[in-house]
């Protein structure tokens, strides 16, 4: 039909225009980095990328709010609680198969060659124990202050007595700090390296974990609320549609935004004549690593399930894993990410309202396997010998630190503290990957949106009857295509 061409044609210029956007700006970055341009001119000449950075986390929080609160409310609560279920199966399952790929990959690879000679090494970190930051998860589920819970990430709730840490005795030799929340140890970790790799649009975005929980519990009760609950529904329902209707402009920026993203990127990086042998082939065993994450156990994994071409799937998803690179947020992916899902794969709309804010705050495959992928190079370069038992409680805490990260760039590279803790591994070392973090950081980025996506597409299937009866129940969906 007429619609159909129609839908076709968008699509394909979506993807034209986004892989246009990665060549153009790859090939203008390089063409300008001859030019040795500022700070200042690199930062202006960025702008339109950090734009795009400004646009999609405004959305987010909305976002995120509207689509759980509907996605929940839209399903009884026996099919939500299946759904859930079988997305946290999902989720955790995922993340434990990373993290033993990241942990063969890096014992069989063995990148590390126990010495720090010659390691160029960037900034400092201080420490918090590991069942600070575990307690300090749960409390965040729960954000006494739904108002803060919009503008500030991680609240601290740590008692600063607890930490016996120095003021650092002169803050532009040392830059050092307790970590108390993410945000400020993103800020620490943004001054660390402000001359060297400035995040685009410095992140500051919202506590998603403690929104997550409560649009969940939210959703629940104005789904069992029937008459009561309508106007509430159709308020979240119609908000998360016009939330979807911006979205849809800023896919039309994105591309441009995109290029500016990567071109600004490519000439103000570090020429990586600083990267030493080591760290070169600790950078090449995380890419290994998480392609086969990405291009071989997740496709097998949709193929296995859903029976059909995960990479008709994956086509689909270009622009969201693109964004993803361009960013290196799967928060800020987000919107983008649903688009995607919704129009060009097809996802029903209750699946993805209702795991996807919930995998992009929790599901991050990448960043799992990059964590227990990291901590044992450091072991490594450290000539300490971990024995199973150690490399069990690695995988444990990987596993939860990436649960813990924040979706935002280079949140991995924090809680990385809780697994280098949990077994006795320096923290100061993180400073050793600092280097290549922020080029690291994208590729986890992106295996998070397609572990995020794959979770949705494989969700739905499984879910099938349950959508179904629902239908039925409802004479038609409550959300109309
Ligand atoms: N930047 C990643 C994300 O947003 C998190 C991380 O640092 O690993 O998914």
């Amino acid at each position: 039909t007429k619609d159909d061409v129609k839908g076709y044609l968008v699509r394909n210029a979506f993807v034209l225009l986004t892989v246009t956007a990665v060549i153009v700006g790859t090939i203008l970055g390089f063409s300008l980095r001859q030019y040795k341009m500022s700070y200042r001119e690199v930062k202006y000449f960025s702008f339109p990328g950090e734009l795009l950075m400004r646009m999609l986390q405004m959305l987010v929080l909305p976002l995120i709010v509207s689509s759980l609160v509907t996605g929940t409310a839209a399903l009884d609560s026996k099919a939500s609680g299946k759904m859930g279920i079988r997305a946290i199966v999902y989720y955790m399952s995922t993340t434990i198969i990373a993290v033993i790929i990241g942990i063969i990959v890096v014992v069989i690879i063995h990148p590390g060659k126990g010495t720090k000679e010659n390691m160029h090494r960037e900034g400092k970190i201080m420490k918090v124990t590991a069942a600070d930051a575990f307690l300090d998860l749960i409390r965040n589920m729960f954000p006494p202050n739904l108002v803060e819970a919009c503008f500030k990430q991680f609240k601290t709730n740590y008692d600063k007595r607890m930490f016996r840490v120095p003021i650092p005795p002169n803050e532009t030799s040392v830059v050092a700090s307790v970590i108390n929340n993410v945000s400020e140890a993103m800020e620490t970790l943004t001054r660390m390296k402000e001359e060297v790799i400035p995040v685009p649009g410095a992140v500051n975005g919202v506590n998603a974990l403690g929104l997550v929980v409560f649009s969940i519990s939210f959703g629940l009760v104005i789904g069992n609320m029937k008459e009561q609950g309508q106007p509430l529904r159709h308020f979240f329902d119609s908000l998360n549609e016009a939330i979807m209707r911006l979205v849809a402009l800023i896919m039309w920026y994105a591309p441009l935004g995109i290029m500016f993203l990567i071109a600004g990127k490519i000439v103000e990086m570090e020429d990586m004549g600083v990267i030493g042998g080591q760290l070169a082939m600790y950078t090449i065993t995380v890419i290994i690593g998480l392609l086969i994450h990405a291009i071989i156990v997740l496709p097998l994994l949709y193929f296995l399930v859903v029976r059909k071409n995960p990479w008709v799937f994956i086509g689909g998803l270009l622009q969201a894993l693109i964004t993803a690179l361009g960013t290196s947020s799967s928060s800020a992916t987000l919107p983008i990410t649903f688009k995607c899902l919704e129009d060009i794969n097809g996802v029903d709309k209750r699946i993805t309202r209702f795991v996807l804010p919930v995998g992009a705050t929790i599901n991050m495959d990448g960043t799992a396997l990059y964590e227990a992928l990291a901590a044992i190079f450091i072991a490594q370069v450290n000539n300490f010998e971990l024995n199973f038992g150690q490399i069990i409680t690695i995988s444990i805490t990987a596993t939860a630190a990436s649960i813990g990260a924040a979706g935002i760039p280079q949140a991995g590279l924090v809680t990385m503290v809780i697994v280098l803790t949990s077994v006795g591994l320096p923290t100061e070392d993180i400073t050793l990957i600092i280097a290549v973090d922020w080029f690291l950081d994208r590729l986890r980025t992106t295996t998070n949106v397609l572990g995020d996506s794959i979770g949705a597409g494989i969700i739905e299937h499984l879910s099938r009857n349950e959508l179904k009866n629902r239908d039925a129940e409802m004479g038609n969906s409550v959300i109309e295509e």
